[in-house]
């Protein structure tokens, strides 16, 4: 396993794959504002060069995004504005990261239908048009409370109770049809709980994952949404961003399906508050106030099966929790230098010295 600080040393192996064609693809990236979003724009305009990425979204980027690279405009539910897009930029990759997450579907349910089918449906339709590579990342919330619980297998029971679980079925299994009828080089990877530093979360089932590190660097103290021992699957950003490289530069011949499950690690709430408790501080401390969330957290797997995704496309995280909570502890420890709980621990560490 190696250590964080060698991490970012590793070269990914999408990043080793060199070009056949004279030219690198050109990539148009939905909901780049988003969790995932910004690391993946960052990360396809260092391989293909940044006027090779075109971000796009509905909500206005900052200074730094905006001159980072070309930012449109862009609505998927406009198809038409979609259509126009790929023909301005001669787009011939799309990453399709627009989405209503799963709480924020389970609080409005009219707009997580909308944007996850009536948006996945006008970039499935531009992608067949335009013969696009399409990646359109699913989640484990596809699965449902009838789902094997561990080690859930790629094909298996999945019957969701969520509005977003059941846009990502849709979207599964629209991209296949796409594929088998069409031709549509449509590709899917289900995420777990995705944890980052850099970007805020969009409203998920998983947040508290990211919520607990910035709560214990201000306050050494967390009430936390779901149970102690709602154990999920988790995944730190780079491992994520990697990974859909990975799969989105894939040799055609190498897929055998068109969605695979990606597993790194798991944990339960009292699990990482005690990794935190190691890592930082013995004091932290974490309370529970179980809200509606707890319930979509009860229907989804403890762990998924990955076997084909490390067998077709190489998959092999490198994260573990408390790896997770190392990164993410030194991450966001300067954003909260001058918290209270800060300061008294460096007070506390001169005075020992
Ligand atoms: P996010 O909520 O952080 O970002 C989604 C982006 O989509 C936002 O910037 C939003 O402005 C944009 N958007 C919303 N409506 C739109 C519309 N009509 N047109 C264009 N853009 C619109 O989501 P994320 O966490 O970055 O997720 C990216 C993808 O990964 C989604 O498909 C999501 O389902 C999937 N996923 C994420 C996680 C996770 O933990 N973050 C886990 C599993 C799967």
């Amino acid at each position: 396993m190696p250590r964080i600080s060698q991490l970012s040393r590793l070269a990914p192996i999408a990043a080793r794959r060199t070009y056949a064609t004279s030219r690198p693809p050109r990539v148009l990236v939905t909901g780049s504002l988003g969790q995932l979003g910004s690391s993946m724009v960052d990360t396809l305009r260092a391989k293909f060069g940044r006027d090779n990425v075109v971000a796009s979204d509905i909500k206005k980027p900052s200074d730094a995004q905006r001159n980072s690279g070309p930012f449109v405009y862009a609505d998927v539910l406009n198809y038409k504005a979609l259509d126009k897009l790929v023909v301005d930029y001669g787009v011939d990759w799309v990453v399709h990261f627009s989405a209503v997450l799963s709480a924020v579907g389970e609080r409005n349910p009219a707009l997580g239908l909308d944007v996850n089918i009536n948006g996945f449906q006008n970039i499935l339709e531009v992608a067949k048009n335009h013969k696009l590579r399409l990646l359109s990342p699913s989640t484990m919330g596809a699965f449902g409370p009838s789902t094997p619980k561990d080690n859930t297998p790629d094909f298996t029971i999945m019957r969701p109770n969520t509005i977003y679980g059941i846009t990502k079925v849709h979207m599964e299994l629209l991209g296949e049809y796409y594929h088998e009828k069409f031709g549509v080089d449509f590709r899917s990877l289900r995420y777990p709980g995705i944890i980052s530093a850099d970007t805020p979360p969009g409203g998920g089932t998983t947040d508290y994952a990211v919520d607990i590190f910035h709560a214990a660097l201000k306050d050494n103290a967390y009430t936390c949404f779901l149970k102690n021992d709602a154990m999920l699957p988790m995944m730190y950003i780079d491992d994520c961003i990697r990974g859909t490289m990975q799969l989105l530069e894939a040799p055609k011949e190498s897929l055998t399906q068109r969605v695979y499950n990606v597993n790194a690690c798991a944990f339960t709430p009292d699990q990482i508050a005690d990794e935190i408790r190691k890592q930082f501080s013995s004091e932290f401390k974490m309370d529970y106030l179980p809200d509606f969330r707890q319930q979509i957290a009860e229907t989804w797997p403890r762990s998924m099966e990955d076997n084909a995704a490390r067998r077709d496309w190489a998959w092999n995280p490198q994260y573990s929790t408390s790896d997770i909570v190392s990164v993410m502890l030194k991450k966001l420890a300067p954003v909260y230098r001058n918290s209270q709980v800060m300061s008294q621990m460096a007070a506390e560490t001169a005075v020992a010295q």
